[in-house]
């Protein structure tokens, strides 16, 4: 079966480093990560088996010893930070780039006055990390939501000063949307240029690989929010997709069985938390693939 992979798959640039960093750290000791270190189960099970730790904020050990512990990409409020340092963490900190500049940005709007929207995953560890730099602030993971949420501000506090930042992964449209339904109460909104390009840039690169190809195939973890949301678009743009974590959960039947006879090229993306080594395994197993078997017509 022929392959096509998107021009832009795979591990972004903050996600690399913290595996990067991990690994460094790896050589030399014990080290834990605050929080799974990657949505990857397969990459996640490989730093484990060479000894790293995850720690769970909810149960953290009253001493920490001096035990390396990694911060990771999505990063953690400066509440937790100071908590592990105080409990004698050595931290190395993986956080992102992108991400701690989205954070210093919280902070110094909600230091200057303006009341702070953010816009995400309410349950989302970066999310979480972002609201710890601007505790006072309103998370809003929808237009509803974030209409809702500006109207009460509105009734309190009509006069306020009004901003908008986004998890970095958000949709670009659905962060628009949920921009228009504060505006709706506040026309002076500022909204923080805070959305992350190489999530935009796996989403565009995906649709402009599916006209190309009959079936698609999203390499990736399951509880990978971006992974899921390649598997969505390339649903919503007709085609015919499946998620895989490793290349042992190809479903070959519904690639090359019979009635599948259309699908002479499958197009592959992965999520920003998925490894070269997973995309090569899934692509040389896709490539291996016997051609679709042609559906049986009888002519007597
Ligand atoms: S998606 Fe962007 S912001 Fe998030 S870890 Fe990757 S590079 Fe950083």
């Amino acid at each position: 079966m022929e392959v096509i992979r998107a021009r832009v798959l795979g591990f972004c640039m903050g996600v690399r480093r913290a595996v990067e960093l991990a690994e460094a750290e790896l050589t030399l000791k014990a080290v834990r990560a605050m929080g799974p270190l990657i949505h990857n189960p397969r990459v996640l099970a490989s730093l484990e088996g060479r000894g790293l730790g995850i720690l769970d904020e909810a149960a953290l050990p009253p001493d920490l010893g001096g035990l390396t512990v990694i911060l990771r990409a999505h990063g953690v409020s400066p509440v937790l930070e100071k908590e592990l340092r105080r409990r004698h963490a050595a931290l190395v900190d993986a956080t992102c780039p992108r991400v701690k500049k989205n954070q210093l940005k919280a902070r110094s709007l909600e230091e200057a006055g303006f009341s702070l929207f953010i816009a995400g995953e309410r349950r989302h560890g970066e999310v979480a990390g972002l609201r710890g730099y601007a505790p006072q602030a309103l998370v809003v993971s929808c237009p509803e939501e974030a209409s809702l949420a500006a109207a009460g501000l509105a009734r309190e506090r009509p006069a306020a000063r009004t901003a908008l930042i986004g998890q970095t992964t958000i949709d670009a449209e659905e962060y628009r949307r949920i921009a228009e339904a504060i505006r709706r109460y506040f026309p002076g909104l500022a909204v923080v240029d805070s959305i992350c390009p190489a999530t935009a840039e796996r989403r565009d690169a995906l649709r402009e690989l599916c006209p190309r190809v009959d079936a698609l195939v999203i390499a990736g973890g399951r509880s990978s929010s971006n992974t899921r949301c390649l598997l969505d678009i390339a649903r919503s743009l007709g085609k015919p997709a499946w998620l895989v974590e490793s290349a042992a959960e190809i479903d070959t039947a519904a690639l090359t069985g019979p009635g599948t006879a259309g699908f002479k090229t499958v197009g592959l993306s992965a999520g920003a938390s998925t490894p070269e080594s997973d995309i090569a395994e899934i692509e040389a197993a896709l490539a291996a693939l016997p051609p679709p078997v042609e559906a049986h017509t009888c002519r007597a």
